[in-house]
């Protein structure tokens, strides 16, 4: 049973409190590595008893480049004797972030998955395919330990391959998938191609997409595709990989399971906490991390705290879905765009496909915004004048929800370049 029901619906005042000595759990545990330690002799952490869970305000960040500059070891709060497993995050200069596990580490990690995946309606009886990556990257491993504690009969297929993976899909009828948003789209075309509908001929129902910012509309077009539900899944390595957050089936943001994590939002300028319902930086503290606790970890990722209760009648707190990372925001002539904002509008438009591309260029020292789009295959084959028309209309759209012009070129179905990995979909190329 994976329905932890004592836990998942515990009276907020109990989770407030339960969180209270988890956080000082962590204190001490997180004292134990060169890190923290050194930071306690510099007096920039003290490792005294919190009484209010409110004073985690006065602890320091810990940020990426901290992990960076501490590698290999300086995170590492037990003896390399009892790591068993390690992972790297992926795309990141210089030194990679690497994050250690305990056999404890790694059994916590599989009973979170396997209570996000019950959450969503997985049972014994159900096949999963699970077309992430495997490797240093968690998400393929995450989910498939998770799944088999669940008991569920996995597929570690990985990612790519689509005429293997359909052939997987055909034969084992399986009925949950774990991918990608970007492939989950790409794959589409290649049913289309073998005159196969998913929604007919596969025997699919539940999807996890998630490692990669996509919008409410991308989620609703692969439902709307697959004829499945689409729930969203958000880790990072650094908490342990996919599993800290999690789409109920009420499908309005994602629990944040929080006798695992604690969470504040603050200004990324300023490190200010921000109230429930701004829009601002995740940070986490970890309560059950062995090998590698630890606090107020700046994740780079921009979201909010959804106030109030949730219809599914869980009391841990929700975030919306991430709105991009704080790098990736695109100055454009002084305007500020998030290309999660392009997805949006692009998404709304029947007529466009499955793929897009943002690339940014100097030009006469004005910046200049392309925006290539794939269209569907019906609309490709229309008119030299439908396509014209087609193109005006797409770049009003965009110029009036991004108060920047782009200039925007239709494409041929699946000609834009694809990744195996996570998408790469923005180009600056204003540096070049
Ligand atoms: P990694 O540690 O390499 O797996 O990368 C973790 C990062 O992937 C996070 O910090 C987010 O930026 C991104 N990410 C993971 N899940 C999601 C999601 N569901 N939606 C948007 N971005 C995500
Ligand atoms: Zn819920």
């Amino acid at each position: 049973m994976y329905w932890e029901k004592d836990i998942e619906t515990m009276d907020r005042r109990e989770l407030d409190s339960y969180q209270l000595n988890k956080l000082n759990e962590t204190l001490q545990l997180a004292g134990r590595s060169p890190y923290y330690r050194s930071l306690s002799r510099r007096e920039e952490l003290n490792f005294k008893e919190i009484k209010s869970i409110e004073e985690i305000k006065e602890l320091p960040f810990t940020t990426k480049k901290n992990l960076q500059d501490g590698f290999p070891y300086d995170f590492l709060a037990v003896d390399l004797k009892d790591v068993v497993r390690l992972h790297s995050s992926s795309g990141t200069t210089g030194n990679p972030t690497v994050v250690y596990h305990t056999k404890e580490d790694i059994e916590t990690w599989e009973n979170l998955i396997a209570r996000c995946m019950y959450m969503t309606g997985v049972r014994e009886d159900d096949i999963f395919q699970n077309m992430m990556g495997y490797g240093l990257f968690t998400g393929g491993i995450g989910f498939h330990y998770g799944a088999e504690k669940l008991g569920v009969l996995t597929i570690p297929i990985g990612p790519g391959n689509s005429a293997r993976q359909i052939w997987f899909l055909r034969k084992f009828k399986t009925s949950v998938i774990h991918i990608l948003p970007s492939y989950a789209l790409r794959l589409y075309s290649f049913f289309n191609e073998m005159e196969i509908n998913p929604r007919k001929d596969l025997n699919l129902k539940i999807a996890f997409i998630g490692a990669e910012s996509h919008s409410e509309e991308i989620r609703r077009k692969i439902e709307d595709l697959y004829g499945i539900k689409a729930y969203n899944s958000y880790g990072l390595s650094e908490m342990c990989g996919p599993g800290v957050a999690f789409e109920c089936p009420c499908q309005k943001g994602m629990h944040v399971w929080e006798d695992h994590f604690y969470m504040e939002i603050i200004n990324p300028d300023t490190g200010k906490v921000l109230p429930e319902g701004e829009e601002g930086e995740l940070v986490l503290t970890t309560f059950k991390r062995r090998a590698m606790p630890l606090i107020r970890y700046r994740t780079g990722d921009l979201t909010r705290i959804i106030p109030g209760t949730c219809d599914c009648g869980r009391t841990h707190r929700r975030i919306d879905r991430i709105k991009g990372r704080t790098d990736d925001m695109l100055i454009i002539n002084g305007v500020n765009i998030f290309p999660i904002q392009i997805e949006m509008i692009l998404m709304r438009i029947p007529e466009i496909g499955h793929n897009y591309l943002i690339e940014i260029r100097k030009e006469n020292y004005m910046d200049r915004l392309y925006i290539k789009v794939e269209l569907n295959e019906e609309v490709f084959i229309g008119t030299l004048f439908e396509l014209e028309k087609l193109q005006v209309r797409i770049t009003d759209d965009l110029k009036s929800e991004l108060g920047v012009t782009p200039v925007v070129k239709l494409v041929e179905p699946s000609s834009l370049p694809v990744s195996e990995g996570k998408a790469k979909r923005v180009y600056d190329l204003r540096n070049n």
